[in-house]
């Protein structure tokens, strides 16, 4: 039987490959649905102007200064991020409020927390993504989740801890998921193969190591050959 969090997993990695981006660049103004209907986003600065209302009741006087989800009437369902906060956190907001929505949350207890967390995580971060690089022989570490993935440094470590432990299982979806970002990390992530037959990674992301291609073990890069 699927756990809880192999089907959140599951979830974000359809909503990747649903939501039309290939670049791992998703803001938070790309368009997310919920059974049919389309997920409004706008900041709670826009929200409170509209509907008139004072933004420290809306946010219970700073308790949910990130952001939040309202279902509304008709089944309207809004995410609302704070648009003072940084990109990276705003962004990670509305994923965390996408998620309570598509696990279909209907409290904010602890563990809806963590799932929504999880699920911004895998979203933003996609583990089948992250073990491909890694056998790229990139090293993964928090500057490079930072800074490849644009999540914080407090997600990036959660992260890492996460991968030590995770089981990624070679499902239909995670395959998808390779199919559609192969462009994007070919681009991001090459691999150079040189005339002497070894195999080496970009110097747009400099590696200490670079892959001997018939071995298939790791050697001390040396620099590329024209
Ligand atoms: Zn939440």
């Amino acid at each position: 039987m699927q756990s809880r969090f192999e089907k959140i997993k599951l979830l974000a990695y359809r909503e990747l490959i649903d939501v039309g981006c290939s670049t791992l660049q998703i803001t938070e103004h790309h368009d997310f649905y919920f059974e049919g209907k389309k997920i409004i986003i706008t900041s709670l600065q826009n929200y409170a102007l509209l509907t008139n209302t004072p933004i420290e009741q809306l946010t219970l006087n700073g308790s949910y200064d990130d952001g939040m989800c309202i279902k509304g009437l008709r089944d309207i369902l809004l995410v609302l991020y704070n648009r003072n906060k940084i990109h990276r956190r705003r962004r990670f907001t509305v994923l965390h409020e996408i998620g309570h929505i598509k696990c279909n949350h209907k409290q904010h207890g602890k563990q809806e927390e963590i799932e929504a967390c999880f699920f911004a995580s895998e979203f933003l971060a996609p583990t089948p993504l992250l073990l491909e690089i890694k056998q790229r022989g990139y090293e993964i570490n928090t500057a490079f989740l930072t800074e490849h993935f644009g999540i914080s440094i407090q997600a990036a470590e959660k992260k890492l801890k996460q991968l030590e432990s995770t089981y990624t299982k070679n499902s239909k979806l995670e395959q998808e998921l390779l199919v559609k970002f192969k462009d994007c990390l070919d681009e991001k992530f090459p691999l150079t193969i040189h005339s002497d037959n070894t195999i080496s990674y970009s110097p747009y992301v400099p590696s200490r190591f670079s892959l001997q291609n018939n071995t298939g073990k790791y050697i001390e890069a040396t620099a590329p050959k024209p």
